[in-house]
């Protein structure tokens, strides 16, 4: 008889965690993602701020599963789902809307950005959610001071040395640390007509305090830190505008040529595609078996799924997609070997962690709430933990022993693949000008 065939759509961390746990389930298993690598998301700042290089957070997919035999990867784009022919299609580069059939279908796509509605702010404020949106920001952050460096007119240093960040939750307060650790150590020396210490970074948020889904006293220590290390942080009200020139909020006009969207996220098209109904954010409601009603056949897990448990949505967090694809996977294990079904989902909470700059991070577990230098070792091990492979747990960790003692970071490169700077492939006569002008 042929084996029950499963696809799985999207490998971040909850499709990643249900692909592991069927590893020993008689039944072909189908991974599908746009992207060709698993993407760490909570360490996406670090590239944008050069401590990390992209290689050092995302890691090729085919080769994390490489000793898993009943699993094919398939780099493509889903694009719906037939529920009652029970098959996804899939595009690629060469093909599009290619039907493949499923016997169990877990969606696992994750969110993308949301821009509440103002859509044209996107143009102006990229959000960090892939790989290529840290390389980008990086790109747009080091650019900056190279133009400051060339420009001969101090009034334009003010524009192009202002960096704002939109939205103070974790990647917000984490990006404005970084950013502020950057300017003031790593870039200090090594410029001679602007100062890069005298960048101004501010952090904007309609919310009265920063960190939301921290205590009082934690968001009260993270602020703080961040006006220690420069930071103005604005609260309290919205952005009203977002364009070339900078942002307006409360009325007055910030100038600036690096803003970035750290705020809102909206969840992927998994709901339109299955015709579910969904929460007001546009999540599937799952059960507590994290099937979609009336379709045992098919799982939604991580930040695209809905689910409350006592009262309250679970959060949109790595360990929640996590244990959710892992119980996805042995709920369809245990129906294909006919064993007892698992007990319904239940979230174990470990807590949250959010870095502020150097050696400072804020801990909220359960009772224990911390903050300050034990709380970003625990935070720097957590991390660790949770890399990919053991290659990336020793070079992530020799490169932050060597950030810290040295303030050095691992990769300030602006890689463009025009072939200049200006964005233009360079000419002949670009090159002989060079030369004639050495
Ligand atoms: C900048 C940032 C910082 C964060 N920091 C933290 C943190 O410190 N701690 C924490 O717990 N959580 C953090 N999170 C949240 C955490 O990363 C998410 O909760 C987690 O990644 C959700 O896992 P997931 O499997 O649902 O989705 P994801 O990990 O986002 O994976 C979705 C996958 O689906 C793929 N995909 C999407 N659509 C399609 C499609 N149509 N076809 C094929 N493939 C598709 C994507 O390429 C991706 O690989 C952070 C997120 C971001 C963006």
């Amino acid at each position: 008889m042929a084996q029950p065939q499963i696809i799985i759509v999207g490998a971040g961390f909850g499709g990643l965690a249900a692909t592991k746990a069927l590893r020993k389930t008689a039944a072909q298993v189908t991974l599908i993602d746009r992207a060709n690598h698993h993407l760490f998301q909570p360490l996406l700042y670090q590239v944008a701020t050069s401590v990390l290089t992209p290689g050092q957070i995302g890691t090729p997919i085919r080769g994390i599963l490489r000793n898993q035999k009943n699993t094919t990867v398939i780099l493509g784009e889903v694009t719906g789902v037939d529920k009652d022919r029970r098959c996804v299609f899939v595009s690629d580069a060469d093909r599009e809307n290619v039907p493949i059939p499923y016997d169990y279908l877990v969606l696992a796509t994750g969110v993308t950005h949301s821009y509440f509605g103002h859509n044209e702010f996107e143009e102006f404020a990229p959000g960090l959610k892939t790989l290529g949106d840290a390389v980008a920001i990086r790109h747009k952050i080091l650019h900056a001071f190279e133009q400051a460096e060339a420009e001969e007119d101090p009034s334009r240093h003010r524009d192009l040395l202002t960096f704002i960040l939109v939205g103070a939750g974790p990647t917000g307060v984490e990006m404005a640390g970084a950013l502020a650790v950057l300017v003031r150590s790593t870039l200090k020396c090594e410029f001679r007509r602007i100062n890069p210490a005298s960048a101004r970074i501010v952090l904007v948020d309609m919310a009265p305090r920063v960190l939301p889904p921290f205590s009082e006293n934690l968001s009260k220590a993270a602020k703080e830190r961040l006006e220690k290390l420069g930071v103005e942080v604005r609260l309290g009200h919205s952005v009203e505008q977002i364009d070339a020139d900078g942002i307006v909020v409360a009325g007055e006009r910030i100038y600036s040529k690096t803003v970035i969207w750290t705020a809102g996220v909206a969840p992927s098209a998994a709901g339109k595609w299955l015709n579910a109904e969904t929460d007001r954010a546009g999540r599937v409601r799952i059960q507590t078996d994290l099937t979609v009603p009336g379709h045992p056949e098919i799982f939604v897990i991580g930040d695209t799924a809905s689910l409350e448990e006592n009262g309250k949505p679970l959060p949109g967090v790595a360990q929640v997609a996590m244990q959710q694809g892992r119980y996805a996977g042995k709920l369809i294990h245990s129906r294909i070997a006919g064993d007892p079904a698992p007990e319904p989902f239940s979230y174990f909470d470990k807590g949250s962690m959010a870095v502020v700059g150097k050696g400072f991070a804020v801990l909220q577990s359960g009772k224990v709430h911390a903050s300050g230098f034990g709380a970003w070792l625990a935070w720097a091990a957590v991390h660790l933990q949770f890399l990919a492979t053991s290659s990336l747990r020793v070079s992530v960790f020799l490169q932050w022993v060597w950030t810290y003692v040295t303030a050095q970071r691992g990769s300030r490169l602006i890689i463009d693949p025009h072939g200049s700077v200006s964005g233009k492939p360079l000419g002949d006569s670009d090159i002989r000008a060079a030369v004639a002008s050495k």
